[in-house]
């Protein structure tokens, strides 16, 4: 298949698109069997529950070539099941779990000409989401939803190798106790605009939220999840009810485990033992993990002994190994990896 004439190196992350999307519609109580179209755009009532009450949810997941010229998808069956506990919190239809893969897999194969090669950095990323589509004035869910999934092609997420960000841990909540943290619905990102742009403004990358009850234990930023190392090659990760669980985070956890013989401890982390870690990074599908060299909090620097100009070295063996695996250099545990062709 020929390669769509793009500058993949040179690629960002915006929105590009393809030739092909995936549409089922959800209409008296069951999803349709549902296709690839060539239409980018959606026509809905003016009055739908997306637009009204924030009923939609989404996933993101990439596909990309390995070494030896597959095209492969890394963990769908995980963004499968996450989209269905997203569902049920927000009183949505489950789209079945097997059938978004299916679905997934359709995509990608009618983009092919999309999926970045080998080597250039650059993949594919897959959007999968759903919303209610049909009118609601009184607040209640939806009867009538539309499951989408584009793809997009992407550019390497660090270009000229990855340098630590400084973040600062913010004055504001991301997620409530017992709220919506740990699914992936729109609305934790509407109110994460604000926050991020405020934090921008000071020259921040991101923002470390804190519990929202005790403002204590570290949670997590507006959209990856955090990984420390101990200065005696421990890896900890937060545990909370609030945190989305990220496919990467716990891919990254069996690596330290099982590839690494790393110890591994999963439990909450205070704030105040983070200036005792020896590395910190962010991990999420957009790029694997990004090294933090710096948490300003509240004008007080918390600075790794990683420092700014590189990553630790315990968090550049886990992502050379997550990364060498998703390439196929590295072997893959049983099912993680979806070959599409
Ligand atoms: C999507 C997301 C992540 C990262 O999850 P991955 O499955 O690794 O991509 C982390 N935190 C939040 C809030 C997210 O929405």
């Amino acid at each position: 298949m020929e390669k769509k004439n793009i500058d993949w190196s040179n690629l960002g992350f915006g929105y590009v698109p393809t030739d092909y999307r995936f549409v089922a519609n959800y209409k008296n109580g069951a999803w349709e069997e549902g296709g690839l179209t060539t239409d980018a755009t959606v026509t809905i009532s003016e009055c739908a529950g997306v637009l009204q009450y924030a009923q939609t949810c989404f996933e993101g997941m990439k596909a990309y070539t390995t070494e030896d010229g597959r095209t492969v998808i890394f963990r769908p069956d995980l963004n499968a099941a996450r989209m269905a506990d997203s569902c049920r919190r927000l009183e949505m239809p489950v789209f079945p779990e097997d059938k978004f893969v299916d679905a997934v897999v359709k995509v990608v194969e009618a983009n092919e000409a999309y999926v970045p090669p080998y080597g250039s950095g650059a993949t594919l990323y897959i959007r999968p989401y759903m919303f209610g589509s049909d009118a609601v004035i009184g607040v209640k869910p939806a009867s009538e939803y539309q499951f989408r999934v584009f793809a997009t092609p992407v550019g390497p997420y660090f270009k000229g190798g990855a340098k630590p960000i400084t973040i600062r841990v913010s004055d504001y909540d991301r997620a409530a106790p017992h709220g919506t943290g740990h699914i992936k619905a729109g609305l934790n990102y509407a109110m994460s605009l604000y926050p991020i742009m405020e934090a921008h403004r000071e020259g921040f990358a991101e923002n470390m939220y804190l519990d929202a009850a005790t403002r204590t234990k570290v949670e997590e930023t507006g959209g990856a999840n955090f990984i420390f190392v101990t200065r005696d090659n421990k890896v900890v990760t937060p545990k909370s009810n609030s945190i989305l669980p990220s496919i990467t985070r716990r891919s990254l956890i069996y690596v330290a485990k099982e590839y690494l013989g790393l110890e591994v401890e999963e439990r909450e982390v205070y704030f105040d033992e983070v200036k005792d870690f020896a590395e910190c990074g962010l991990c999420g599908t957009a790029a694997v993990i990004s090294p933090v060299g710096k948490i300003n909090d509240h004008g007080k620097e918390i600075c790794f002994p990683s420092r700014m100009e590189e990553m630790g070295p315990v968090i550049t063996k886990l992502r050379e190994t997550l990364t060498g695996i998703q390439m196929g250099h590295i072997k893959a545990p049983e099912g993680w990896i979806k070959v599409v062709k």
